[in-house]
């Protein structure tokens, strides 16, 4: 099967908005591969490179690709199917004022350690610990309503963005609400690994290349409010807020409405039912609204757009 790349060259941003112009277009139910550059466009090279604080221009996400026939009221389906690593070394990066133990005194900020790539291994290395290599897309999503005034890619919210979510990997597939014509997708900010909450305020920053697969949803009865995640065994909605607090309310109500859409419940009756299966997860603490999920297994959901 042929796939079509859409590279940086082609396009990229730094700021998800209502009018997005398409880098490219392309048709429901095509397979592409997309490069992305690390999320610091190579600024950090070796141990010794610091980043002194977080550039205007942070994440830059390869596109925006318009997919013929997606309209408001739609879903945009990516279907990731693999994330290759086009970089000998990832990058983990401290910051001055970012990630969550900022300012403590035993947390030195700006530091670096590169992460080289050993590929037969299966491994990154830090210093001289192995970690399996594991990617994930940090930045992903798609242009936003009408009525908000746009995001950098620093920043996630209902249209997806800094997501910074290790489910955003191969073999899942990201459901976004369509809020513009053609949705105008966008990715990148890619690591090479990273931990459930990306306590520093980085993973394994790495230049990557994407194949996934795009599909419209028409018009499904199921509304889509935010981001939602396909498992092998669960769906995950991602809800972000300034707060964990109002993200996991967010996501408690994402997935009683997922419930709901299944079972013939009550809302308080899907509320219990939430309380005892699945349950919150969470995806990064730093971006700055934090990201969490809300797993609702496959046992008690089919799923959504069915
Ligand atoms: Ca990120």
């Amino acid at each position: 099967m042929s796939r079509q790349p859409i590279t940086p060259e082609d396009g990229k941003l730094y700021e998800f908005t209502p009018t997005l112009e398409p880098a490219v277009t392309v048709d429901s139910g095509e397979s592409l591969t997309v490069e992305t550059l690390d999320s610091l466009e190579g600024a950090i090279r070796s141990d010794s490179d610091r980043l002194e604080s977080i550039p205007d221009e942070v994440n830059a996400a390869t596109g925006p690709i318009a997919v013929e026939g997606a309209e408001p009221g739609d879903v945009l389906a990516v279907d990731i199917e693999a994330i290759r690593l086009v970089e000998d070394a990832g990058r983990v990066v401290t910051v001055d004022g970012f990630g969550l133990l900022d300012g403590h005194d035993d947390i030195e900020a700006p530091r670096s350690r590169m992460t080289p790539v050993d590929g037969d291994a299966g491994t990154i290395t830090f210093g001289d610990i192995d970690v399996a290599i594991d990617p994930c897309i940090g930045t992903i999503g798609v242009a936003t309503r009408d009525d908000e005034p746009g995001y950098s890619t620093l920043v996630p919210h209902d249209h997806g963005g800094n997501l910074d979510t290790t489910d955003i990997t191969a073999g899942n597939t990201v459901y976004f609400p369509v809020f513009q014509p053609g949705g105008l997708l966008a990715m990148g900010d890619c690591k090479a690994a990273m931990a459930d909450g990306e306590m520093c305020g980085t993973g394994s920053e790495i230049a990557t290349e994407i194949d996934l697969t795009v599909e419209v949803i028409e018009q499904p009865d199921f509304t889509l409010e935010r981001p939602l995640v396909e498992t092998a065994d669960a769906w995950k909605p991602l809800a972000s807020a300034e707060t964990l607090e109002e993200a996991c309310e967010l996501a408690n109500r994402d997935a009683i409405a997922l419930l709901r859409n299944e079972h013939d419940l009550s809302g308080t009756e899907a509320y219990m039912l939430s309380s005892l299966v699945g349950g919150l997860e969470i995806s990064q603490v730093v971006d700055p609204l934090v990201t969490v999920r809300n797993a609702v297994p496959k046992a008690h959901c089919g799923g959504p757009f069915q």
